[in-house]
């Protein structure tokens, strides 16, 4: 088979890519090495709950074409991500505001709420300018950085632990710039995200990703005159002809299919054979419980477990997402995790060295340009969803103009 366009990856960007390049009359392949499509978003029907499989996913966005973009696809329901904070017997509203102040404190206006905050972050500063010996603050850590912002309470109920176990390390050893502020709203309000648009697909997002690549027709869509093939269990390194550690040119599979362009949304520094060296990821380890005889396990989808002592970072229920009403219930612990070699790279940790080194595999990247790397993985930044979109969508007009 002769196609225009080999998609390596059926996540959201290469969805969304596949389904342009079909609007414009391209015949595409998409592979996945994973045996289901929707890459990181996928999310599996179990017990008529859809469960999330690879941590909860919120869709949030303010950007109006994304937005109107996405809901050809999908029916949004008007889910706003509240999420509540456990730290030891104290329960805390997310993100931090009114509420969660309230509760701390025992207060109720914003004056008061600011003037504690203002007092516990001045004492931090001057102990650790005393302890220093200077005059001038400067945070040389995430912990003086969060007690120089929010002051002890809140620091040691709920950044501390959490993120310690974020990242691994003690917060004393973290670098200061990961927090450059703590968001905090003076106003009775636990939207998580302050974006003008939000929501969760109605029926999970696979259904989502199953229309963009034409997998279930939607009627409803204008005419698509070419075509998308879809093929999980594939591995691009099995199924491409290689040539060193690049695929050969012509593009050509190993069972005769050839290709005009290739876009490629996994990892960049693995097409190049770690040529130049290796990108640093955070990984996570999920593990998902049903819980047939429990109808409503922590009355929220999203709880937060903010204390060190606690190996995992949040517990999601699932059926929250969608107003599950339905007996029974699923759901999963969240626990950060080192990444090496093999494990699921969830996040790209984007410091000086790891940036430096992807900015060294564009420039290799340029000397190939009917190969495009696209998505979180492939552009090696933590893309939201709303991104991945809006990044899929310019690159098809580049590449189209
Ligand atoms: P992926 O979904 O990773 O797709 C890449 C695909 O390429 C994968 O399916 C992979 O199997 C395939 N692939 C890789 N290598 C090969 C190969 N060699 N051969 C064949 N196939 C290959 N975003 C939000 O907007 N809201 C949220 O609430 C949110 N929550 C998140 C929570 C977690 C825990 C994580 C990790 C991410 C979250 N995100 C969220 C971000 C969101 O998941 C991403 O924006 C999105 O999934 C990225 O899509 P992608 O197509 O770039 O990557």
């Amino acid at each position: 088979m002769k196609y225009d366009y080999l998609v390596v990856g059926a996540g959201l960007f290469g969805a969304v890519f596949a389904h342009e390049m079909a609007v414009k009359g391209k015949k595409v392949l998409v592979i996945d090495k994973r045996d289901n499509v929707a890459g990181n978003i996928y999310t599996e029907n179990k017990m008529g709950i859809n469960v999330h499989q690879y941590g909860a996913h919120i869709f949030h966005t303010s950007d109006k074409e994304v937005w109107d973009y996405i809901n050809e696809f999908a029916d949004f329901n008007n889910y706003i991500n509240s999420p509540v904070a456990v730290y030891k017997d104290e329960l805390y509203n997310l993100p931090f505001n009114m509420n969660t102040f309230s509760k701390m404190w025992n207060i109720k206006t914003p004056d008061e709420a600011k003037a504690i905050i203002q007092k516990q972050a001045d004492e931090e500063i001057d102990r650790i300018k005393r302890e220093k010996g200077t005059d001038e603050f400067e945070a040389s850590n995430l912990e003086e950085q969060a007690l120089s912002l929010a002051g002890r309470d809140i620091y040691e109920k709920l950044v501390k632990g959490y993120t310690e176990k974020q990242w691994g390390r003690d917060c004393k050893e973290l670098p200061a710039f990961i927090i450059k502020r703590l968001p905090m709203r003076f106003i009775y309000d636990n939207n998580y995200f302050n974006d003008r648009y939000q929501g969760i697909p109605i029926g999970g997002y696979t259904a989502v990703i199953e229309k963009l690549l034409l997998i279930e027709r939607n009627d409803s869509l204008p005419f698509v005159s070419g075509s998308i093939t879809v093929k999980t269990g594939v591995d691009y390194y099995d199924f491409i002809k290689m040539e060193g550690n690049v695929p050969a040119q012509p593009f050509e599979s190993v069972n005769g299919d050839s290709f005009e362009k290739i876009l490629f949304t996994g990892m960049i520094d693995e097409f190049f054979g770690y040529k130049i060296g290796t990108l640093e990821y955070r990984s996570l380890r999920f593990e998902t419980e049903e819980l047939p005889d429990v109808d409503n396990y922590q009355g929220n989808a999203v709880v937060n477990y903010t204390e060190r002592e606690v190996p995992y970072t949040r517990i999601i229920e699932h059926k929250h997402f969608e107003y599950g009403q339905g007996k029974g219930t699923i759901i999963t612990r969240e626990y950060p995790a080192n990444w090496k070699h093999g494990d699921e790279p969830y996040y790209p940790m984007n410091d000086q060295k790891n940036n430096d080194l992807y900015s060294k595999y564009v420039e290799l990247a340029k000397e190939y340009p009917d190969i495009l790397f696209g998505g979180r993985l492939g552009q090696y930044k933590y893309y939201n969803m709303d991104q991945v979109i809006r990044a899929a969508l310019d690159m098809v007009k580049e590449i189209s103009e």
